[in-house]
């Protein structure tokens, strides 16, 4: 298949551009689009057949849901069967933005599209080439993040060329994307709303909203063994190809131990790299190190993150050793990313 290409410039938009995409998805193709927090890859979620196509592209495991995208708060109703009053705060409070909500799903949405399950995944995203996709299309539009299943999702759109270029009809091309990691999930089935996966909106900024607001126990990410309530979180994501380990503790002591671990793999010739910080970035020794972001400024973080885990993989780099960062705000949605990147592998050194 011929994939084309579409160049769209976030801050001088011109809305035609995104016709041709919007024409793919209306005869059922793929399209993959920029969002504020990675690239999607978007078919009708009405549409049995798009969105058995998506799980094809990406080599998904179809018991994982998609996430339905809409333009206009208005079309909640038409896909969801109960809309509590919390969820209408978070929807005016957050919408459009980086916020998934889980709803009890109406006929209309196929089972294809939701993994099976009777609830569905809505979002309304803030970027202007997806909002203008979704509206042009005239449907909700299924999509996972843009990438192979278990690589990094997309943060630019060559991340999107190098894992399905040929297997989709078109890339909108909106440059990097600003928060980078993918939204908060809450599921709000139940009387008090429950985060599945963090995200840039924290747990703090929901309950300033709504009060009581649960965490799923798998998120903490303490036991790894713990079943989480959203399907895709059981699956390993995130993973660089190389082995990643996080080194956790006092800075100093951090930087001392991470030297220490890429000698010593360095010495049994193996290529390693460091997943620094801009503060620590100039304190490693190893061939590669390679900068996330500054720890001022945590979205650069998030924003950084897969396209550094990313460039370790085209690096070939065998073994990657990461600082940590803080656990707070968005940080918790970063660290969560991270572990799971690290299949767990932290090393304490206070
Ligand atoms: P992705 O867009 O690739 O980040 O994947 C979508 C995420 O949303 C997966 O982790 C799913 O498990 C989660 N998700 C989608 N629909 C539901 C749902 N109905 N209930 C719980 N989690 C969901
Ligand atoms: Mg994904």
């Amino acid at each position: 298949m011929e994939t084309k290409i579409i160049k769209c410039d976030p801050l001088n938009f011109i809305p035609e551009d995104i016709e041709p995409a919007a024409l793919a998805i209306k005869n059922g193709g793929l399209v993959a689009f920029p969002t504020e927090t990675v690239y999607g890859l978007g078919g009708n979620g009405l549409l049995p057949a798009a969105s058995k196509k998506i799980y094809a592209a990406k080599g998904r495991p179809s018991d994982n849901p998609l996430i339905l995208h809409i333009a206009d708060r208005q079309m909640v109703y038409a896909l969801a069967s109960e809309v509590s009053e919390k969820a209408v705060k978070l929807m005016e409070e957050f919408w459009p933005g980086p916020l998934t909500l889980v709803f009890k799903k109406k006929d209309i949405v196929p089972f294809e599209t939701t993994g099976g399950l009777d609830t569905v995944a809505i979002r309304m995203p803030s970027h202007p080439a997806a909002l203008e996709l979704i509206r042009r299309s005239g449907c909700p539009i299924a999509a996972p993040s843009a990438n192979i299943s278990g690589r990094p999702s997309p943060s630019k759109a060559s991340h999107v060329v190098d894992d399905l270029f040929g297997r989709i009809d078109h890339i909108i091309d909106g440059g990097e994307t600003d928060i980078g990691i993918e939204s908060t999930i809450v599921d709000m089935t139940g009387e008090v709303p429950m985060i599945l996966r963090p995200g840039y909106i924290t747990t703090a900024m929901l309950r300033e909203v709504v009060g009581e607001v649960d965490i799923d126990p798998a998120v903490k990410g303490v036991d790894a063994n713990i079943r989480p309530k959203a399907p895709g979180m059981k699956y390993t994501h995130y993973a660089p190809k190389g082995e990643l380990t996080i080194v956790e503790g006092e800075t100093e002591r951090v930087v001392k131990k991470i030297n220490e671990l890429v000698l010593e793999k360095e010495k049994e010739g193996f290529r390693c790299g460091v997943l620094a910080s801009a503060e620590q970035y100039e304190s490693y020794d190893a061939d590669i190190v390679l900068k996330v972001g500054s720890r001022l400024e945590p979205v650069t973080i998030s924003a950084g993150l897969y396209s550094v885990l990313r460039e370790f993989d085209d690096l070939e780099v065998q073994y990657i050793f990461s600082e940590s960062f803080s656990g707070e705000g968005l940080g918790n949605a970063i660290m969560n990313r991270l572990i799971k990147a690290a299949g767990h592998r932290v090393i304490e050194v206070w």
